[in-house]
């Protein structure tokens, strides 16, 4: 399937520039493995499966644990040491950043998404790749069998900055749903004990797959960035071992086997002007808990304090300009 590159990432990344001619094989067991794209790979099991399963990583090229995690899972499931009992979607996502080890080469394309990407030059790698990957996932929901009745996308990351809480999940934001017991489930599966609601829509991968293609999906933090084989896999066994089950074909069960805390934004941070003042430290962990009172940010006559409860910053970033979102303020649900 991979020619003379020894695996899905190896393969990834040697064939971002030169394309990748769709090849098909199917494994001793009837299951089907299409590789449609430089970095993206497709699994049918014949056996009927209830679940559309997209796996995604590399949407930040330099964010390595997931996509070592990606591609041995595609190994094992390749050499059917590991069950094929759902269809799954494995996205490698952005192979011309995987190359050169940064988050990405001129747009940050976990902005790109539900659309988004038309308002960018189509002719930027990042730019074109979102689109393809938008069509590759809708592609491959349509052509479920009617058996399925799920669909899942777990779009997995890791962060540049360190975390009181190691882990966390990120839930899109649609308007009238609530997080599903058996996703909670999932999370504390995986070894997250943090999910971070959103409440308002996103231009994120998991944003597009929740908010247009009805999926039960999340962004996942699952760590600190470390080049490809500086990372301590042993970190990572929990979302490992949730998601081979999936793939598997286990049942996620219907409630969590431990605490899943939700957080909520209670404040978005913004840039006001030049004279704007944050107090948050530059090198604040996220989840970083502020007593009631604390004061935020000031510009002027206008500032913000922690109210009456404890609050806790995510992705703080003074440094963008005026207008521009400087983090968020979460409190415990
Ligand atoms: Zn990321």
């Amino acid at each position: 399937m991979f020619g003379p590159h020894d695996d899905f990432l190896k393969h990834t990344l040697a064939t971002a520039d030169e394309g990748v001619e769709p090849s098909f094989e199917v494994l001793s067991a009837g299951t089907e493995v299409t590789l449609h794209d430089c970095g993206v790979l497709r699994i049918e099991p014949r056996i009927p499966s209830d679940t559309s399963l997209v796996i995604s990583c590399a949407v930040h090229g330099n964010e390595t644990a997931p996509i070592e995690i990606v591609r041995d899972i595609v190994r094992d499931l390749l050499d059917e040491e590991l069950k094929a009992g759902q269809r799954v979607l494995f996205i490698m996502g952005n192979p011309w950043a995987m190359n050169i080890a940064e988050r990405f080469v001129d747009v940050n394309m976990n902005r790109l998404f539900a659309g988004d990407w038309q308002n960018y030059d189509t002719n930027l790698k990042e730019v074109k790749r979102a689109a393809k990957l938008e069509a590759y996932v809708a592609n491959f929901f349509a052509e479920e069998p009617t058996t399925v009745d799920k669909r899942y996308h777990y779009d997995l990351h890791t962060a540049i900055r360190g975390s009181q809480r190691e882990r966390f999940g990120v839930y899109p934001f649609v308007a009238g749903r609530t997080l599903p017991a058996e996703q909670k489930a999932f999370l504390a599966r995986a070894d997250i004990d943090t999910v971070l609601l959103q409440q308002k829509e996103a231009t994120t991968f998991s944003s597009f797959t929740s908010l247009k293609q009805h999926a039960e999906s999340f962004t996942l933090e699952l760590g600190q960035v470390k080049p490809f084989g500086e990372n301590d896999l042993g970190r990572y066994t929990g979302i490992d071992h949730a998601l081979r089950d999936l793939i598997a074909g286990e049942p996620l069960p219907n409630k969590p086997k431990r605490n899943v805390t939700e957080f909520e934004v209670c404040h978005a941070i913004t840039v006001t002007s030049d004279n704007w003042e944050f107090f948050i430290p530059d090198d604040a962990l996220n989840f970083t808990e502020y007593a009631p009172g604390t004061l935020i940010w000031r510009d002027g006559d206008e500032e913000y304090r922690v109210g009456d409860e404890p609050e806790y910053i995510v992705f703080p970033n003074p440094k963008v300009p005026v207008g521009h979102r400087a983090g968020l303020m979460l409190k415990a649900k």
